[in-house]
Order: structure tokens, then sequence, then C-alpha cells
């Protein structure tokens, strides 16, 4: 089995980051594991700007700075196309690779797998299973990475500072949403984001209104929707659910009690760049706990 000081799982900015800052601090055996192509992570496909203020003190696109990172980190092993598929020991993992399944053990394992939406299924929508319903993050792949058109008028659904990122990257993109719903009597972003929503691109921002089915016959066709009581069909031909994170953590149902866990995978959304400083000063405790 192939052994190593540390395994780091996930090439997101908190996964770099971690093995950056080990290797400055003469940790040299270090290893990252990400099942992707390339490393980067989420900001790989999040084409707008607002990316990198507390990390490099410096404002700059998703993939700018996912580059920025893979390039820093390009003398430290990473393999990609590598998924890690559970534990097997206190210290190992099993992992799947173009060379087939291994194993692999570390001193100390880390766990940087980030955080995701929360799909269809879990926010229990009814109505009919179509194409054309999907979350920011695959919206931003089919975009930034495929330069395809996946809808031309879809409803946005979610509250949060994702919701808008869906928003601009529907922008980017030519697609002109019918509006943003959100079943919260709140949004959780700052005020003047749907103002900007409504004025500067036409999209109306709607709180209190819940959807409760998604209808078509071959694809989307239209959206029921619930405010005060009422309930009514709007039509649009996609559906992006936004937001409702949680943490990427199907790994911990096999993790031992000794897993350290970094960036967004610990369940809270930070920035990219907070993890970028969090997982930096979390390398500095594993890198003396080696000692
Ligand atoms: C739509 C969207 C817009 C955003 N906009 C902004 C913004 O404007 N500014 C900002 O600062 N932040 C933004 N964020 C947040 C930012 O992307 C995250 O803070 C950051 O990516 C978290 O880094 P991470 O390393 O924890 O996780 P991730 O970037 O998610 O990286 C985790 C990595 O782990 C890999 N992985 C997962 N499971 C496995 C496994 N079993 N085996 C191997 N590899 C695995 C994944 O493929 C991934 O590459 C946005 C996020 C989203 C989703």
């Amino acid at each position: 089995m192939e052994n190593h000081d540390v395994i780091i799982i996930g090439a997101g900015p908190a996964g770099l980051s971690t093995a950056m800052r080990l290797r400055e601090l003469g940790v040299k055996d270090v290893v990252v594991l990400e099942r992707e192509t390339k490393a980067g992570g989420v900001p790989r496909h999040c084409g707008h700007f607002g990316f990198g203020w507390e990390s490099h003190k410096r404002l700059m696109s998703g993939p700018k700075f996912a580059k920025r990172m893979a390039s820093a980190a390009n003398d430290i092993d990473i393999r990609t196309s590598t998924t890690v598929l559970e534990f097997t020991m206190r210290n190992s993992l099993r992992v799947h690779s173009s060379k087939g399944i291994s194993d692999m053990s570390a001193k100390r394992i880390v766990l940087a797998t980030g955080t995701r939406e929360s799909s269809r299924a879990a926010q229990l929508i009814g109505g009919n299973r179509l194409p054309g319903v999907m979350n920011t993050g695959t919206l931003q792949q089919y975009v930034y990475l495929k330069n395809q058109k996946p809808f031309s008028n879809p409803m946005i659904i979610g509250n949060e500072w994702v919701t808008f990122s869906a928003l601009l990257t529907c922008r980017h993109a030519g697609i002109k949403p019918v509006g943003i719903f959100a079943e919260e009597q709140k949004l959780d972003a700052p005020w003047f984001f749907p103002l900007g929503a409504k004025f500067a691109y036409g999209v109306p921002v709607q709180t209190k209104t819940k959807l409760i089915a998604i209808h078509g016959s071959t694809r989307v066709e239209a959206v029921q929707f619930e405010r005060n009581g009422q309930r009514n069909m709007i039509a649009c031909d996609g559906v992006i659910l936004s937001g409702k994170f949680k943490p990427e953590n199907a790994l911990l149902a096999t993790a031992p009690s000794n897993i350290i866990i970094t960036g967004n995978a610990l369940g809270t959304v930070h920035t990219a760049g907070a993890c970028v400083v969090n997982a930096r000063a979390l390398a500095e405790t594993i890198a003396k706990d080696l000692q």
C-alpha cells in the first residue's frame, strides 16, 4: 500500500492551500486527491467576479482565482481524476483512478471536499421529473466549462448570495430568467442585490413564494407556486435550484474519529478566500503535530 505523511481529499481552495502551507513548513510528502480532471474546485466554473479578497487582497473571477491557486501548487503531487471511495481503516483510503481501485494510507488525512447545493429530491418539490432542472453549480458547468445554454427563460429559486450568482451566470449566457422566487420571508443577501436584479436585469425578486411543483411533458413548461395561500402557475423552460448548501461529507460515514476537516466541508459556506486563510492555519497545526 502507498504511504504518505499527509493525504488531502479535494483540490479546491481549501485542499490546495493546506497542501501549499504544509510544503512551506517543510512537510514534503503530501498528496492531494481530486475526482475532477483539473484542480481548483468550485471557483473553476464560477465565471463571475468576487474571489480572493481575504487571501490575495484583490478580487478576481472564479476561473482566474482557481488557475492562480492551481499554478501556485504545481509542484505538489495532485492526482486528478481520482475519487476517494471510502475509508478502509483508521488512516487508510480506497481510491478509484484510471489505474483501477487501490488503497493508500497517511499519517494524517484531511477532508476538503466542499459543499453542494440541495437537490430537487431533498427539497421535496412535486410534479414531473424533467430535464432542465439543476443547481447553480451544474448551470455554471454548462455555461462556463461547456459553453452551452440549457434553457432560455428559467425560474430561479433561492434567497442566498449564490441565487444572484445564478442570475449573473444566466446573464453571461444570454439567458433571461422569468423571476427569482424565495419561500423565506427575507433574502440572505445584500439589500441591493434584488434591486440590481430588477432594475439592471429586469428580473423580479419575490420572497414568501414557495415552489410547489414543476410541470411539463418532455421538458419544463411551467412551475406552480404558492403565495399568501393562493396557488398559481408561471411559464418557464427550466428551474435553477440555488443554495441550501449541505457539506459534501458522504465519506464521513466511513471516516475514523481523528479525521481532519477544512474548507466548506465543515458545513458552513465561507468565501473561497476565507477557506484559504483557514486552511493555511490548519496546516500549521498539522505540521506541528507531525513533528
Ligand atoms: C455558485 C457558487 C458561487 C460562488 N461565488 C463565490 C464568490 O463570488 N466569491 C467567493 O469567494 N466564493 C464564492 N463561492 C464559494 C466558493 O466557491 C467556496 O468557498 C470554495 O470553493 C470552497 O472551497 P473548498 O476547497 O472548501 O471546496 P470546493 O471548491 O467545493 O472543492 C472541493 C473539491 O473536492 C473534490 N471532491 C469532493 N469529493 C471528493 C472525493 N470523494 N474524492 C476526490 N475529490 C473530491 C471536488 O471535486 C472539489 O474539487 C461560490 C460557490 C458557489 C457554489
